[in-house]
């Protein structure tokens, strides 16, 4: 039986790309949806892209934003592995295979082995992230969901038969399902999970955005050196560019995303990097940096209530290093399997357990993959010549074999199931 979130009263903390998504999906049910957000507005200009792949597409396609994605999206055409110091190419990834619409995307797609089925042809998209936030804000506005912006979730009650949230404003909503989609410092988490203290991982990152670039080639370009990293690639049809450079450091800096830093530490600590980084850092006029922290996947993703039930999603339950560009995408893929399973099976045990179980592999995995990619960007020598030199010869010899070890995450479509 189908379409029992018709007519339920859904709380969603958070309004990124988990809860918005998750808000579309349950609205588009039949559900009446809130999503409370502690910001003012939605996304600001902060210089961030976001890489959108096909197994995060074919859900923003299911959730009728085909199209907007298209409008918004640049179609990526490669990832490209450079020595950061030398800016020799070492390897360099066709994206094109994934293109939307693309007949190779379905061959990629059966080497995903995902039993969901194949979202290859679904297309991979660089992003600004607030033309993604907007997109998805609009068009949960369109299917009925109440933004309520400037209002933050002070904790969650879990005592009675429904679940409660707390706003700072001293009111509470109670309704039939709380979404904690309150991302990597959730409030909902900690109402499930108790306190677990994030690890600081020895990583800062900057992250800027350039604009008028001339290049506009749609590549993702990996440029790395001995404990250091610069991921770049161009947004917004090729006139702003996207730059994360990721340091190792021994200091902590303080968990959070918006802590401005004067560009030109990011330009001395990549003094080193080859002509064409530093030719992107010396255009950057402002700098956000923030260390990277990690958290463990929750152990508990819900609660059960005899009435009602709360869950989590996003990065709220399994926040990932950015290193394989999944959070939003594993994200998306969340939101709509939640959705799906509740409206299958209820607000029960049944429906969130089944939620859990379809996805706690999966995160476990690529969240240990992003892990094992900041590991590798970060050789030093002489190892780094070693896994250099394998990257040139896999790139070289076998690009598409060296492409298909992504398979399994940009070809699984959850929404085929
Ligand atoms: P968030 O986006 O963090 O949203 C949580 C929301 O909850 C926020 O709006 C916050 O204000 C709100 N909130 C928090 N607490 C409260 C409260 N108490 N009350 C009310 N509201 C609250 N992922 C990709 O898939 N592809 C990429 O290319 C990619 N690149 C990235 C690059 C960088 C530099 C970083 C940092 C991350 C990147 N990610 C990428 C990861 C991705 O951005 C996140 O995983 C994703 O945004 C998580 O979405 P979310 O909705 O779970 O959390």
């Amino acid at each position: 039986m189908t379409g029992r979130l018709r007519g339920v009263s859904v709380a969603v903390v958070g309004a990124g790309v988990a809860g918005l998504g998750f808000a579309i999906a349950a609205a588009r049910r039949g559900a009446e949806v809130e999503v409370i957000e502690q910001a003012r507005g939605l996304a600001g200009d902060a210089g961030a892209g976001i890489q959108i792949s096909p197994n995060g597409a074919v859900v923003l396609r299911a959730l009728g934003l085909g199209a907007a994605l298209k409008a918004a999206g640049l179609p990526a055409e490669a990832v490209a592995l450079f020595d950061g110091i030398g800016g020799r190419q070492l390897a360099r990834l066709d994206l094109r295979r994934y293109a939307a619409g693309s007949a190779a995307g379905s061959a990629a797609g059966s080497a995903a082995g995902s039993a969901a089925g194949s979202a290859a042809g679904a297309g991979y998209y660089f992003l600004h992230r607030a033309d993604l936030v907007g997109m998805l804000a609009e068009a949960a506005v369109a299917a009925g969901v109440r933004l309520r912006l400037g209002e933050a979730a002070a904790g969650i009650g879990l005592a009675q038969d429904r679940p409660q949230v707390r706003l700072d404003s001293g009111d509470a909503l109670c309704s039939d399902l709380v979404i904690g989609a309150d991302g990597v410092t959730s409030a909902v988490r900690q109402a499930l999970n108790g306190v677990v203290a994030p690890w600081f991982t020895g990583h800062a990152a900057w992250r800027a955005v350039i604009r008028e670039t001339l290049d506009k080639d749609a590549v993702a370009e990996v440029h790395m050196g001995p404990g250091r990293h610069v991921v770049s690639y161009p947004v917004r049809g090729g006139r702003w560019r996207n730059i994360v450079a990721v340091e190792r450091r021994a200091a902590w800096l303080a968990e959070g995303w918006s802590h401005a830093d004067d560009p030109a530490h990011l330009r001395a600590a990549f003094a080193g990097f080859s002509p064409r980084v530093r030719g992107w850092l010396s255009r950057v006029d402002a700098a956000g940096i923030w260390g990277l922290y990690r958290h463990p996947v929750a152990r508990h993703w819900y609660r059960a209530l005899p009435k009602g039930g709360v869950a989590l999603l996003g990065d709220a339950v399994h926040p990932t290093l950015p290193f394989l560009a999944q959070g939003a995408n594993m994200a998306l893929e969340d939101a709509w399997v939640l959705a799906a399973a509740l409206d299958r099976d209820g607000i029960t045990e049944p429906g969130l357990a089944a939620y859990r179980a379809a996805r706690i592999d999966r995160v476990r995995r690529i969240v240990a993959g992003a892990d094992g990619n900041a590991r590798l960007y970060h050789l030093r020598a002489p190892w780094r010549q070693g896994a250099q030199l394998a990257f040139q010869v896999a790139g070289l010899v076998a690009p598409g074999r060296m492409l298909g070890r992504y398979d399994w995450i940009w070809g699984h479509d959850v929404t085929a199931g």
